[in-house]
């Protein structure tokens, strides 16, 4: 009864575990095992695994934990969520999530009503047991004939074991069905000059200690891994040596697919788990294969500052915290073949020296993304101020709308203290507000999940710079925010010139801002997240009309 008999109908298991160090890629590995899958025809979906207690990404700060993806069902999800949505040019939802949180909290429920039958319920094996509950049911939701499974964190934490625990004891069941592949590291000490294998030696062992032998091992390193570092880790690791992976650093991440298909990891896979790959390659790979081209081939530059407040720990963590953004820009942009050179500045900068914000007059568009709270947001004011008044082409996402909403009416309607409720509740025009289905929740300090989170519907006014860029009339976009433009001021707004182009159905929530054409080549800001929906081989439509508008400046 346990153990399964394989059959090639069987649904496959792959496990992606990282060793020796994090940050290394292994989302970015697991995605694009992913997608060289989902390229041979097989039916793909993919799962990631935070081992917190958090109940998902949306409580932590982004400057520690990175983006929090947000999906069409509202899911608050690590960033690696929107790797897979993008590689897999697919939509998850919150099933293909989990965290030690979420494992907890279903297994105590059940318990409290009585679904364990009286047994003593245990760590072991109760919790592995939901989680491979939960990754079985992310496979019939998708009706997927693979699933990849990144299990987070590095072998050897005390806080990923059960999770490794639950992928024994898949692979006990389904001894055919299930793939570990482990994402290592190479370091090449300064001092010694050479590519050392024992990090990944010891790493092996950890892993094997948890009752699990890896399959194939993604090397990351620097450079490209030689036969006999290669030889080395198929000795040591008890791998053959065609399942030693190089994987080099990258220019583009987006590479990668076609970089592991050079060593035959699809082929590899397909072996280890007992699959028939019906196609080659289908139709999909060969827009990938065109995406990718232009990717090298696009030389013409141009330049985007994006101005944020989560820059405080180092220039690494930028990129984590607006990773979606960055994206995106970077989709619409080899849209257009151009080469996309981004400068991150930090919000607080402009509030130091005021006469900074001239210095954006070289750039050919300006990105203000979402964010929480008071710091720097004078800054981000006095920027959208200069881009609307000079000209440059202006995106703001959420907090980027709220601030463009802000600045209009201090320095166009003359509220000169016109603000949000997050940061001035003593604002005479609080412009900004709290949404009163939220009031409750903050009063109660119920935080965790409950913003207006997820995809609703908004509809887009003729005649206007979004309906332009999207062709229709409705749309469907993801938010994550408490606060809104006020009812109460908007017709004094649109009166001094500021168009709302998107609402919610019923009229009452404002979901665009723009400026006419007539006025200003492209002021444009959102109350939603377009980021979280672009894909590189569907770049949102918004941010292809805002690098238009950058490459005509640049012109
Ligand atoms: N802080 C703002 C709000 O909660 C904007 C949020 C965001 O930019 N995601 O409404």
């Amino acid at each position: 009864m346990f153990f399964t008999k394989k059959t090639e109908e069987n649904p496959k298991y792959i496990f992606v575990v990282g060793g020796v160090i994090s940050g290394v890629g292994k989302g970015i590995t697991a995605s694009s095992i992913a997608k060289i899958l989902q390229d041979r025809g097989l039916k793909m979906t993919a799962i990631k695994i935070d081992p917190y207690i958090n109940l998902d990404a949306g409580t932590m700060n982004p400057t520690e934990h990175g983006e929090c993806f947000v999906l069409d069902d509202g899911d608050e999800t690590d960033q690696d969520m929107g790797n897979y949505e993008r590689f897999l040019n697919t939509d998850l939802s919150r099933i293909n999530y989990m965290t030690t949180g979420r494992v907890y909290e279903t297994v105590i429920h059940k318990e409290r009503n009585l679904e364990y039958k009286g047994k003593c319920v245990e760590v072991v094996p109760h919790i592995p047991m939901e989680v491979i509950d939960r990754i079985e049911a992310a496979q019939k939701n998708a009706e997927a004939d693979a699933v990849v499974i990144e299990v987070g964190g590095t072998v050897g934490e005390y806080q990923n074991m059960l999770f490794l625990e639950a992928a024994r004891m898949m692979k006990l069941r389904h001894p055919k069905d299930v793939a570990f592949v482990m994402v290592s590291y190479l370091p090449v000490p300064s001092k010694v000059g050479e590519m050392k294998t024992k990090p990944t030696q010891h790493a092996v062992r950890t892993l094997n200690g948890s009752g699990i032998q890896p399959d194939i091992i993604i090397a990351r390193s620097n450079d490209p891994l030689d036969e006999k570092r290669k030889e080395k880790l198929s000795l040591f690791c008890n791998i053959p040596f065609g399942r030693v992976i190089s994987a080099p650093d990258v220019d583009s991440i987006y590479d990668i697919p076609a970089n592991f298909e050079k060593e035959h990891l699809s082929d590899m896979l397909c072996d280890i788990l007992f699959m028939t790959c019906k196609n080659s390659r289908i139709k999909s790979a060969e827009e990938w294969d065109l995406f990718t081209n232009r990717i090298h081939s696009s030389t013409d530059e141009i330049n985007i500052a994006v101005v944020g407040k989560y820059f405080d720990t180092g220039n690494y963590v930028l990129s984590d915290a607006y990773i979606s953004v960055i994206e995106a820009i970077r989709h619409a942009s080899y849209g257009q073949n151009r080469k996309p050179v981004l400068t991150w500045i930090n919000a607080v900068d402009f509030e130091a020296d005021p006469k900074k914000v001239q210095e954006l007059s070289k750039y050919d568009g300006i990105i203000v993304p979402g964010g929480f709270g008071a710091r720097g947001i004078e800054g981000l004011i006095s920027v959208i101020q200069y881009a609307r008044e000079n000209k440059i082409p202006y995106f703001g996402l959420c907090y980027g709308m709220q601030l463009a909403v802000i600045e209009y009416a201090r320095h166009k309607l003359g509220w000169s203290d016109a603000s949000t409720r997050e940061v001035n509740p003593s604002a005479s025009h609080l412009v900004i507000d709290i949404m009163a289905s939220q009031k409750n929740k903050l009063d109660a300090n119920n935080y965790g999940g409950t913003m207006r989170l997820g995809a609703y519907e908004a509809y887009i006014g003729k005649d206007t710079i979004a309906r332009e860029a999207y062709g229709s009339e409705t749309v469907s976009e993801r938010h994550r925010h408490r606060y809104e433009v006020n009812s109460k001021y908007v017709a004094d707004i649109e009166k001094a010139g500021l168009v709302f182009s998107g609402k919610s159905p019923d009229g009452t929530l404002m979901e665009i801002a723009e400026l006419p054409k007539s006025v200003h080549p492209f002021f444009l800001a959102t109350q939603f997240h377009p980021e979280f929906k672009s894909r590189p081989l569907a770049p949102h439509k918004l941010f292809t009309a805002f690098v238009k508008a950058a490459i005509e400046r640049k012109k």
